[in-house]
């Protein structure tokens, strides 16, 4: 019997029902209007998957973007859509009538990786999305990490340089000033690069083809990845480096260069380098983790007469 995954973006909403094996049965998605209330997206989803022919799911696993407390079921808060405090898993189990189970977004792709991508059969893990900002999530030894307060894992914010470049959330030096999507962007505007190109796959592009501007904006994030990939295996023992999100996406040949870099702190005593990757899944890793989440839970829950 599948599962209903839910993966809920800043800006669409994505839902497919999901087999034990990790396989996206039936699928839908749509976009998320602005001011759009939790009750009402997933009211969306029931209508939209039944239409989908989407039944027979025994549960219900929720990806979602922002601040979530999976244990107390709550999404904390959510930037993009401005929800606070909203018990969705509690909404859609009253709307859809399966138990369910929520997970911050991040955390579930690095879930999906796990189970059923990139790092299928390895029991640690770092997933490393590099999109606007860089997010991460973290499985140690078959288990995600979720810390004291569910924040870990906020890997983009940990320091590369003391008193470097500003960093949207008040910190100075913060790996994702460098090597975050639009800090890219920003800081190639500002050493005069070309104001024509507008993306990082577009500067990376440059870079290839000689741009100083771009090379030496490049060389920065491909550094701070780097290092990020080392300090992080350093402190966890990891195997695999899942590198994902849109600037790996649009920037062929990254993944090449990270494991290139990350090679070369292995020398001396330092024998087990991880294995840097890029995604298996894409854009479906999310979905598939919630899916695994939705698995992993409803099975240990009592059963629903
Ligand atoms: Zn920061």
């Amino acid at each position: 019997m599948p599962v209903l995954a839910i993966d809920i973006g800043g800006t669409k909403v994505r839902f497919g029902a999901v087999s034990r094996k990790g396989k996206i049965l039936h699928s839908g998605q749509f976009a998320l209007k602005r001011g759009v209330r939790p009750e009402s997206v997933i009211s969306q989803i029931a209508l939209k998957s039944r239409a989908a022919k989407i039944r027979g799911f025994f549960a219900v696993g929720i990806a979602c973007a922002g601040l979530v407390d999976s244990s107390s079921r709550k999404l904390l808060f959510s930037p993009n859509l401005n929800w606070q405090n909203v018990p969705l898993p509690e909404i859609a189990e009253r709307v859809l009538g399966r138990p369910a189970y929520i997970e911050n977004d991040v955390n579930t792709a690095a879930l999906g990786e796990y189970i059923f991508g990139a790092g299928k059969g390895t029991k640690n893990l770092v997933a490393l999305f590099v999109g606007t900002g860089i997010g991460g999530g973290i499985v140690s030894e078959g288990r995600l990490i979720r810390g004291a307060h569910g924040i870990s894992a906020e890997i983009g914010h940990m320091i590369f340089e003391v008193d470097g470049n500003l960093c949207s959330c008040g910190r100075k030096g913060c790996f994702e000033s460098y090597a975050g999507g639009r800090y890219i962007v920003s800081n190639f505007y500002r050493l005069g690069g070309d104001r024509s190109l507008t993306v990082p796959s577009e500067i990376y592009s440059a870079a290839k083809k000689g741009d100083r501007f771009a090379k030496k904006v490049w060389l920065n994030a491909l550094d701070a990845l780097s290092v990020l990939c080392v300090n992080l295996t350093t402190a966890l023992d990891t195997e695999v480096i899942v590198l994902g999100g849109g600037v790996v996406e649009h920037c062929p040949g990254i993944e090449r260069e990270i494991s290139r870099r990350v090679k070369s702190y292995y020398r001396g005593g330092w024998r087990y380098c991880p294995e840097v990757v890029k995604s298996a899944l894409g854009a479906d890793a999310a979905l598939l983790g919630a899916a695994f989440c939705a698995f992993a839970c409803g099975e240990q829950s009592p059963k629903k007469s």
